[in-house]
């Protein structure tokens, strides 16, 4: 049985805990490798040798950590397929998908090449006489970055390329159902030039990320996961005096307006309702019809495509849909989600309960599911599914399908399909939600914005990459300084002997 360890120092090192996981395939339901949880021990011995690493990273100076990022791009780009492999082969999701994980990657990774210049501080000549006045960003230290099983690369990336472009040290701990992308990502940055001890990847659960906490040296935690970790880990980082941000769970929205183009509002639901089986955080799970005509057309519409959907195993060509579920309790938690959904009396349009794969019956596969008549007090509509599920509730006009967004407790993304420029801005300006798309359904920023939800998808102030990661994996100095006049005055001109 293959063994991952931990990368600490620029060595992938055996785990000494006795204590491991297992790392499934998906697609068979069989273990395929066991990951190392780290011990206490283990954890605090990664933290101070990145400490000791810190100091000289942070003293390198900026142009020639940008070079470091430019050639980690490189590297990443050089090894997409290699990357997108092991990213499928324990996530599940198809290779083309694990493709687009990179890349979403990666693109923070180039945002951080031109580190110099978002690190600039600012400067005011002459504030007083005499005096000028000037901020600094200066790094935190070392920072952690704790991250969830559906992005094996991106999100990892997202954390480790900003902390480490502003000179911290970073200790990683990614989902222990799939540790190997990160693994590899941090070989690709030691190899790109990166100093050793200043990106640990230390696997482990709750144990790992409990250390990490509750560590002195540690001056701010980066979490992406379930909204009931991210509010925990928020609380008790913040107990301990250190910054966080941790992102949550969500439950997004679409509308579609009655004069919205059908078709492509059918398309883009069924992208992100089931593109990656539903396991995105900014997946459209609620689609909200407005108007009984564009509900029945919706569905129509719906229906055929989803019938077309290939579901299989990554390894069945670049033409499958979307792949099995993590794990087996994802899986059983999904059909007893749909079931409930039966039982609360929602209309089951497409079931995918009895959805089976010849040679791959043990795999975690849903098939994909659609409700219609979903109801806001129904458990299907209440909690965060996180599987190839999508809920329609219908709505009778505009304000009631705005409420229904307003309302829900998760606020990471949401869209609307229209062809009204106005009640797309009423919607884009009242929407309590943190990211909008108009007629675009995954509206995840790109690289140069930040991503963050409000309510209870995200505990903390700033979003992640961005300009808001610089602020965030920094701390800012101000300098007031005086020079008296001196010499410059007193200057003598004339030649002659020194008093
Ligand atoms: P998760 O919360 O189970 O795990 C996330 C991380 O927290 C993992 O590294 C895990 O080891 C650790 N963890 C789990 N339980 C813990 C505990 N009790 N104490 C301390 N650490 C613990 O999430 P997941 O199942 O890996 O990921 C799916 C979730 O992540 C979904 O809810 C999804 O919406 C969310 N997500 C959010 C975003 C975002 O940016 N808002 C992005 C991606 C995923």
């Amino acid at each position: 049985m293959k063994t991952i360890g931990h990368y600490v120092n620029a060595q992938n090192i055996e785990g000494t805990s006795g204590n491991f996981a297992d790392i499934y395939n998906p697609a068979t339901g069989e273990v395929q490798a066991q990951v190392a949880l780290a011990s206490v021990e283990e954890v605090e011995a990664a933290i101070e040798k990145a400490a000791a690493a810190q100091v000289a990273w942070a003293a390198t100076n900026p142009q020639r950590r940008a070079r470091v990022f430019m050639k980690f791009g490189a590297l990443i780009n050089e090894h997409m397929d290699e990357l997108a492999e092991l990213i499928s082969r324990e996530h599940g999701k198809t290779i083309p998908d694990a493709k687009g994980d990179i890349q979403r990657g990666l693109e923070v990774v180039e945002v951080c090449m031109g580190l110099p210049a978002q690190l600039k501080g600012e400067f005011t000549d002459s504030a007083g006489t005499g005096i000028d006045l000037y901020s600094m960003r200066q790094p935190l230290g070392v920072v952690a970055g704790i991250t969830p099983f559906n992005f094996p690369a991106m999100i990892p990336l997202w954390k480790m390329a900003p902390a480490i472009a502003c000179g911290n040290a970073m200790i990683l701990k990614p989902s222990e159902r799939c540790p190997s992308t990160a693994m590899r990502l941090a070989e690709l940055f030691t190899q790109a030039g990166l100093p050793e001890g200043v990106l640990q990847v230390i696997n482990g659960d709750k144990l790992t990320v409990d250390t990490l906490l509750d560590n002195e040296t540690i001056q701010a935690v980066g979490f992406v996961g379930s909204t009931p970790i991210a509010q925990y880990i928020y609380g008790r980082a913040a107990t301990n005096g250190k910054r966080a941000q941790c992102f949550g769970g969500a439950k997004n929205h679409m509308i579609i307006m009655p004069d919205a183009d059908l078709d492509k509002a059918a398309d883009a639901l069924i992208g992100a309702g089931y593109g990656a089986a539903g396991e995105r955080c900014m997946a459209i799970s609620v689609a909200v019809p407005v108007g009984k005509d564009t509900a029945d057309k919706l569905v129509e519409k719906l229906v055929p495509k989803i019938e077309k959907l290939k579901v299989a195993p990554y390894t069945a060509g670049d033409d499958v849909d979307y792949g099995p579920v993590i794990t087996k309790a994802a899986k059983d938690r999904i059909l007893g989600l749909i079931d409930s959904g039966v039982a609360q009396g929602a209309t089951l349009v497409t079931d995918g309960r009895a959805f089976s794969l010849q040679g791959y019956e043990d795999g975690f596969f849903v098939g994909p599911t659609l409700f219609d008549n979903v109801t806001p007090d129904m458990d299907i509509y209440q909690q965060e599914v996180f599987g190839p599920v999508l809920s329609m509730v219908r709505a009778q006009e505009y304000e009631e399908a705005l409420d229904l967004v307003m309302d829900n407790e998760y606020g990471n993304g949401t869209a609307i399909y229209t062809a009204d420029g106005d009640v797309a801005r009423d919607f884009a300006s009242r929407v309590n939600v943190g990211m909008v798309g108009i007629n675009f359904p995954i509206p995840v920023p790109l690289s140069y914005y930040s991503f963050g939800g409000w309510k209870k998808s995200a505990f903390g102030d700033l979003n992640q990459y961005g300009p808001d990661a610089f602020k965030f994996y920094t701390k800012t100095k101000t300098v007031t300084a005086r020079w008296f006049s001196g010499i410059k005055d007193g200057a003598a001109l004339n030649f002659k002997a020194i008093d």
